[in-house]
């Protein structure tokens, strides 16, 4: 059986999750319902980065204990799981126990040699959680946040990248790693080209306020004794390690820490007390697959290499890099005030179409906008009167003449939709499937089955109607519900419904 482990990044839980979110997680979610379908046994996960400063500082602003505070912000970004009716197996949250273990074997796997304390100065930047030089920032400012960056002086732990330099190279250049669109790839190359610097991979426990995974002393290989209590891991060392703990990576039976363990029960509860998981997914499984925005490409695609490599663990195989969302030609941002809330999406327009603009209107491989007026206008040219209304005609026309489709079950997806989604080209897949509803629109209007009677009229209503149950498994990966809606009114004897999308 092919098999697959399909990720998302996971966001800071410090606001309520946004567009660009929803962008990523339906992307990841319409890859994992696409190779399902084909029979493969995939694992998704997704989960929320809790050991940031940010999360601190904006405890410590709303006056709350950080874990109270984060607890809150994942709870909102699990319940994008219904409201955007997606598929992940796990929600791993970085602040639960086991993630702490896993965490703390990744370190102390690396390579002794990979590993030592520094004394740095730096400008760091807590909205970035990455230090800058001085020739990086606009006019001593943050070039993402527009902020001062704090000056830093302190001892840390510091990562050796700078020997993987021609490892990465040879790795990303000869698709070893895969990353799409080629653009980010050949972006990761020239970074990689200037030369890579080791980096800083603790903060001391004071200005981490005693939040994040303590760094422990290594003994050997053993790390049992903890006895570096003055430092805790920077926050992307830990973060990366989510991939692997989502799947158990750090657990052993008889340790697992039962207390913030999230999903023991109900439909999530696919979480073992040991690595099987981890043995089964991202051991033995060929096909690893990341799928992140682009403004942390570089953590993905140069620092959580390297240390999977100094840890002696193999490699993600492929990452996928989606671009930026705008809302009406603008950078979202919280003080400009132009964040869109996908949940109040989804209540005023449905789930269909949000994802469908999404993963239509968004392009893949690059930047895309969100705009409220071009939403409607892609809702009822699209989804009312492409889709909608070829459905609704054609059931018209079979019900007429009390056409019954046997059920059919080896359907297959249309080279130009697997081919596509291969290449995480949602938006082209679409393009694709749309130009099919409008031929068979044309193919109606031509044979003009309601002028026909009889068996003459089921002649030519029948295949069309299959046709249009084709799509509807095409569909699958986009529009699941309407997926299935279409197919359920396809088998057997098919019957007029009410519209897949009223017009707005
Ligand atoms: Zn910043």
């Amino acid at each position: 059986m092919k098999r697959i482990y399909i990720t998302t990044a996971i966001p800071y839980v410090n606001a309520s999750p946004h567009i660009g979110f929803a962008l990523e997680i339906v992307q990841a979610d319409a890859l994992a319902r696409f190779y399902r379908a084909q029979g493969w046994d995939v694992f998704f996960s997704s989960g929320a980065d809790e050991n940031s400063l940010k999360n601190v500082q904006a405890a410590e602003a709303a006056g709350v204990k950080v874990q109270k505070w984060v607890d809150k912000y994942a709870a909102e970004y699990e319940k994008l799981r219904d409201a955007l009716n997606l598929t992940y197996d796990v929600f791993n949250r970085t602040s639960e126990d086991h993630h702490f273990k896993g965490a703390q074997k990744l370190w102390s796997l690396c390579k002794s040699e990979d590993i030592y304390k520094k004394k740095y100065r730096g400008l760091y930047c807590v909205g970035c959680e990455l230090f800058y030089k001085e020739n990086e920032l606009d006019n001593g400012r943050c070039p993402e946040h527009g902020t001062v960056p704090e000056e830093i002086e302190e001892e840390n732990y510091f990562f050796r990248l700078s020997s993987y330099q021609d490892y990465l190279y040879k790795l990303i250049s000869t698709d070893k790693l895969k990353i799409t669109p080629q653009t980010r790839k050949n972006e990761v190359l020239s970074f990689i080209k200037q030369g890579l610097e080791d980096f800083s991979i603790s903060r001391s426990n004071a200005r981490a306020r005693g939040w994040g995974v303590p760094v422990l002393e290594k003994e050997g290989s053993s790390f049992a004794k903890a006895t570096e209590d003055k430092q805790v891991m920077y926050v992307w060392f830990d973060a990366l390690v989510t991939y692997l703990t989502a799947l158990g990576f750090g657990r052993r039976p008889g340790l697992l820490v039962q207390k913030n363990l999230r999903f023991g029960e109900g439909p999530l509860a696919r979480r073992h007390a040991d690595e099987k998981l981890f043995d089964k997914y991202w051991k033995s499984n060929p096909n690893r697959l990341h799928v992140i925005g682009k403004g942390i490409i570089r953590f993905h695609s140069v620092y959580w290499p390297a240390m999977l490599a100094s840890a002696g663990i193999n490699l993600p195989t492929a990452e996928f890099v989606h671009g930026y969302i705008t809302v009406e030609g603008q950078k979202i941002s919280k003080s400009i005030g132009n964040t869109i809330d996908p949940f109040e999406l989804v209540d005023k327009f449905g789930v269909e179409a949000v994802r469908y603009y999404l993963l239509r209107e968004i392009p893949a491989w690059g930047d895309g906008d969100f705009s409220i007026s071009r939403f409607k206008e892609i809702y009822n040219g699209e989804l009312a009167n492409g889709l909608g209304n070829l459905v609704a005609r054609v059931a018209r026309l079979a019900a007429d003449t009390n056409l019954s489709l046997p059920p059919k079950k080896n359907f297959k997806f249309k080279k130009e939709v697997g081919e596509n989604l291969k290449q995480y080209r949602f938006d082209h897949a679409l393009i694709a499937l749309w130009e099919e509803i409008s031929a068979l629109d044309k193919k109606i209007n031509e044979e003009k089955p309601w002028e026909l009677e009889g068996s003459a009229l089921k002649k030519s209503i029948s295949p069309i109607a299959k046709e249009v149950r084709e799509i509807a498994f095409n569909l699958s990966p986009f529009l699941p519900k309407t997926s299935e809606k279409i197919l359920e009114q396809f088998t057997g004897k098919v019957t007029a419904q009410k519209p897949l999308f009223p017009r707005i």
